[in-house]
């Protein structure tokens, strides 16, 4: 039979959440987090992750003050 049963529940798996469950497991307490949205593959689905720093309509925005 599935154990269904946790110390605590984090909503959302953001910064915020993602954070909050980093403690509380580190806290030993058995958590369990539920996420609405769809699941992101690390490395396949943060397209901007490997881009360059401050590409162009960044940094012309900037000189355009
Ligand atoms: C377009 C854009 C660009 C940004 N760029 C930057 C940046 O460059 N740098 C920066 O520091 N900040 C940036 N921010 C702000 C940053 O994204 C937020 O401050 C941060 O994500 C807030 O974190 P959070 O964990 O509170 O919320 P979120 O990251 O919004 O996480 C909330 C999570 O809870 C889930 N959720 C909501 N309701 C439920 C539910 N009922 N059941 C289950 N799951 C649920 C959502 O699906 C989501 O995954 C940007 C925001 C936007 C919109």
């Amino acid at each position: 039979m599935a154990d269904n049963t946790y110390d605590a529940i984090v909503v959302g798996s953001g910064i915020s959440g993602g954070w909050a469950a980093m403690e509380l497991t580190r806290m030993g307490l058995k958590t369990i987090m539920l996420e609405r949205g769809r699941d992101i593959k690390h490395g396949v689905d943060y397209k901007t992750a490997n881009t360059e720093k401050w590409e162009f309509p960044i940094v012309a925005a900037v000189h355009n003050k």
